[in-house]
């Protein structure tokens, strides 16, 4: 079955692509492995899925220790609070929740002790949804002027969680607008931020079509969640 949904989505993501004249090697697969065991998460890893996305700290320690055999490269791709950075920072290349102040101090301070660098991503809320994490669009620049003096992190682009809605085109809208803060910033500070981090299992195939270079999808190849998204998205920031 598992199979089947991989190859699926493999041919959804070429037709996005065909209808905007994009090539495929543009867009990277993040599978989303909130509550999936490790069993079936070394399935596809060993298929060649091998970029995975976390939510909560805790829950991607566990697995990294689980599927150590396997090297799979990890992001965390959830709010990441300011006490948990310590632990995650030896096991992740990409943190794509960068969205305050004080998470960027916290992360240059730890870097430092460990003699590191990381990849980043700011997140922008793009569907003024006041429970969704992330600056808001018009934030993004004077948080960049700041951010770009951090030696210690690269910042590669941006993400955003689209508004809830069933109707792929309402998340249109927010990826257009990741996309033109992307060309605002390029053009402020005459300098490349590649990376845009967008599009699920829902909306995925829009997200290419409006420049997603990464995917994070879950339930498409993995099947309903039993435990409510809430838990990994806090209502409240
Ligand atoms: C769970 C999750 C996804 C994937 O969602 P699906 O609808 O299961 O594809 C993507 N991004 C984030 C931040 C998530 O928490």
């Amino acid at each position: 079955m598992m199979k089947e949904r991989l190859d699926n989505l493999q041919k959804n993501i070429l037709n996005a692509c065909l209808r905007v004249g994009r090539s495929s090697s543009e867009v990277r697969i993040l599978l989303a492995t909130k509550t999936v065991s490790t069993d079936i998460i070394g399935e596809v890893v060993k298929q060649g899925y091998s970029l995975l996305g976390e939510n909560k700290v805790q829950e991607l320690l566990e697995k990294v220790e689980n599927l150590k055999s396997l090297d799979p490269e990890w992001h965390l791709i959830g709010h990441l609070q300011t006490n948990k950075v310590k632990a995650i920072l030896p096991y992740i290349s990409c943190l794509h929740s960068v969205d305050r102040w004080s998470l960027v101090q916290e992360l240059d301070k730890r870097l430092n002790e460990i003699g590191k660098t990381l990849d980043i991503l700011v997140q922008v809320n793009t569907s003024e949804e006041e429970s969704k994490f992330g600056l808001s669009p018009e934030e993004v620049l004077p948080f960049l002027e700041k951010l770009l003096s951090i030696k210690n992190l690269n910042v590669k682009g941006f993400m955003t969680l689209a508004a809830f809605s069933s109707d792929p085109e309402i998340s249109r809208v927010s990826f257009k607008l990741l996309k033109k803060v992307q060309a605002e910033a390029e053009s402020k500070f005459q300098k490349k931020f590649p990376e845009l981090s967008m599009g699920m299992s829902n909306d995925y195939q829009v997200a290419i079509e409006e420049g997603a270079t990464i995917i994070r999808v879950g339930t498409t190849i993995f099947g309903q969640r039993t435990t409510s998204d809430s838990y990994y998205w806090p209502e409240q920031k």
